[in-house]
């Protein structure tokens, strides 16, 4: 696999309140704080992390849909390296008909007055890539590929269930053949024997369109079944990156082993030793010298509260940022007595229509 997108550095702050004769702001939520990682072209890449992590924000900065406020992008396009961060915004327009998102709630991310064929057309037309006949075709073939009844294309989507609606948002997404996906909770509002639909249709659409993810969700389970990769964010940073094996079954930090031994588990017959994890978590505006995760980690030393953990490569492509990383023997999610694949996504069907 050749890499797609290189991310160095990024950090979005957002300015908070007013201080001071001139207005400057009296400090700055670190929403992303100093991200660094690759894409490689067809991979799924999962990011994951508890609510305020910053895996949303950062996703979309990887978009420049919010300006991060420095670091670098570099995508790999028709063998040049594109600098996104240095696009005006005619540049940037033009690169995001190769980079789309797919965003969480179907229900707000769809026009209600118009018909799904024109919802699904609009990219289309605002690009001036197709009009009359060629139009229609494209928008007919995206709507089967995603599983969507060619004769409902002159419905509104109102009348779609939460599936269909979501599966129209993808093929939406997907009508100018972009490369690259931000899949932002894409199946966190749907109900878990539809979620495991639509994980199978990326995944197919995965194969047929040659995509690659930047799959974002708080749902261990579906990231596990869907992503080659797995980033754990804690408060703004990587706390570790990995193949996803590796990542659920031998985690190295201990944040990523707390998240593991909270994955639902379906069978009752096996035993859950959740990790509770205790103390405050820092606000973003403040956060703790040393490592971020001191205020919660059982395993913290003094060396963990002084000193910043950077994120190093403990094993070939197994990324750490834990100072004890190899002291440490962390349980992963089979220890804790839960299958990281729950029996509500193995061996789903896509069924056109759902
Ligand atoms: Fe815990 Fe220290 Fe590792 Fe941070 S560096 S995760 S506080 S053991």
């Amino acid at each position: 696999m050749s890499k797609l997108l290189k991310i160095t550095d990024i950090k979005v702050h957002f300015p908070i309140g007013k201080a001071g004769f001139f207005g400057r702001p009296a400090g700055y939520v670190r929403a992303v704080d100093g991200v660094s990682f690759e894409i490689q072209r067809g991979e799924t890449l999962g990011l994951v992390g508890e609510s305020g992590s910053g895996k949303t924000t950062l996703g979309r900065a990887v978009l420049r849909a919010i300006e991060p406020t420095g670091g670098q992008i570099v995508y790999e396009h028709d063998g040049t390296s594109v600098d996104i961060m240095a696009l005006d915004r005619k540049g940037l327009r033009a690169m995001w008909r190769h980079m789309q998102m797919i965003f969480q709630d179907p229900y707000s991310s769809l026009n209600p007055r118009m018909t799904v064929r024109d919802v699904i057309g609009e990219p289309l037309i605002a690009n001036k890539l197709a009009k009359g006949s060629a139009l229609s075709d494209r928008v007919v073939d995206m709507a089967q590929r995603c599983g969507l009844d060619v004769e409902h294309l002159g419905r509104f989507p109102h009348a779609f269930s939460g599936g269909q609606r979501q599966r129209i948002a993808i093929a939406r997404a997907l009508i100018l053949h972009p490369e690259f996906i931000v899949c932002d909770e894409a199946v966190s509002a749907l109900d878990v024997s539809i979620q495991a639909q639509i994980l199978n249709l990326l995944a197919d659409l995965q194969v047929q369109l040659n995509l690659t993810y930047l799959f974002i969700a708080h749902d261990l389970a579906a990231v596990a079944y869907a992503c080659d990769r797995v980033a754990v964010m804690y408060l703004g940073q990587i706390a570790e990156i990995a193949p996803t094996e590796k990542l659920y079954y031998t985690p190295k930090h201990p944040y990523t082993e707390a998240l593991m031994s909270a994955i639902p588990e379906a069978d009752p017959s096996r035993v859950m030793q959740p990790v509770f994890l205790t103390g405050e978590r820092p606000s973003p505006t403040n956060p703790p010298d040393g490592c971020r995760f001191q205020t919660r980690c059982r395993y913290a030393t003094d060396a963990c509260r002084t000193s910043i953990p950077k994120l190093r490569e403990h094993a070939t492509g197994h990324w750490v940022a834990c100072h004890h990383a190899e002291e440490l023997t962390l349980k992963g999610a089979l220890e804790h007595g839960v299958a990281a694949r729950p029996a509500h996504l193995d061996s789903p069907t896509i069924q056109a229509g759902t």
